[in-house]
């Protein structure tokens, strides 16, 4: 079955008695070579010589998850509207590697989902990765819990989260200090990962068009806040709740300069000197600040 062509996807719509419901974001793939695409960038972020699993958010009528299961060695998607689970059983029955699960993917308890679905594939040497066409009204939220799930004194346990979401939020997730797109979510995530911009992707090719145009990005894990910042401390999982707090400070009041954004925690005069010993200007805003220099302006002031 084509999952992706507009007759099929509106006829599976009518079978099941269902329209796309905008409360749950959902605008469905209608372009095959789209998510034909996406599984194949997703893919490609994880060994070859391994088996693999994948784990889709929203596989709304399939059209995704179709070809996650042909790249893929086990599928696991995650969907909260109730009414399609009997439509995907109808639309993916040829495929036996694809389980779906009614969820709603911000309630599940991440860690012990992913050991429940897939404990037995990474014991024996697997990789888990994250693909999705991202529901647009939380997709900042599921990418933080995916990241903020796990301890950060480790890489997270995935090859990418390969993700569809609006052009706008990946210019936000992927952007360099100093830059106008920069912002907590750019910083955050870089603390744990690099962020490639992959390939736009059109409102015509989406039943209903959404208003704004879509952007695929790769989201790599690295080694995490060592890797950005060698020199941090033991308790890691302390100074990242530092660090975090800090970039949450920062941009809450991005245009204030940092020693006034920071003065309901610190002594102003304490930021300034930090700042100073850190070789950066005392009027500094924290949208000028990477990862690392948040890193180390946290030890500083930890000290
Ligand atoms: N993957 C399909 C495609 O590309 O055509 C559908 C993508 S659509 C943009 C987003 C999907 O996420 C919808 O199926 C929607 O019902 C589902 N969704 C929305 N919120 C969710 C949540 N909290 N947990 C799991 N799925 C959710």
């Amino acid at each position: 079955m084509d999952l992706c062509s507009l007759t099929t996807v509106r006829s599976l719509l009518d079978k099941y008695g269902l329209a796309p419901r905008k409360g749950f974001g959902q605008n469905f793939l209608i372009n095959a070579s789209v998510p034909e695409r996406i599984a194949a960038c997703s893919r490609g972020y994880a060994p070859k010589d391994r088996p693999a699993g994948v784990l889709e958010i929203g596989p709304g009528v399939g059209a995704l998850t179709q070809f996650l299961a042909r790249e893929y060695d086990r599928v696991v998607s995650v969907e909260i509207d109730r009414g399609l689970i009997p439509l995907l059983g109808e639309a993916l029955g040829e495929y036996e590697n694809v389980e779906v699960v009614e969820a709603d993917f911000m309630e599940l308890d991440l860690p012990a989902f992913l050991e429940e679905r897939f404990g037995d594939l990474t014991a024996s040497g697997g990789t888990v990765s994250v693909c999705a066409n991202l529901p647009y009204y939380i997709t900042t939220p599921v990418i933080m819990k995916l990241v903020e799930s796990f301890p950060p004194d480790r890489p997270l346990p995935f090859s990418s989260l390969t993700v569809m979401v609006q052009t706008e939020v990946a210019r936000r997730l992927a952007a360099s200090a100093g830059s106008a797109d920069y912002g907590s979510i750019s910083a955050s995530l870089a603390l744990r990962c690099r962020v490639e911009k992959l390939f736009e992707v059109g409102p015509g090719n989406f039943l209903p068009a959404p208003k704004v145009s879509s952007s695929v990005v790769g989201i790599v894990p690295h080694g995490g806040i060592r890797e950005v910042y060698p020199d941090a401390p033991e308790d890691l999982a302390r100074f990242s709740v530092q660090v975090g707090g800090l970039i949450e400070a920062a941009f809450g009041q991005r245009r204030k300069t940092l020693v006034n954004a920071l003065s309901a925690k610190y002594p102003k005069e304490k930021t300034a000197a930090a700042l100073e010993s850190c070789g950066m200007r005392t009027d500094i805003r924290g949208e000028r600040l990477s990862a690392a220099d948040f890193c180390r302006l946290a030890a500083e002031l930890a000290d």
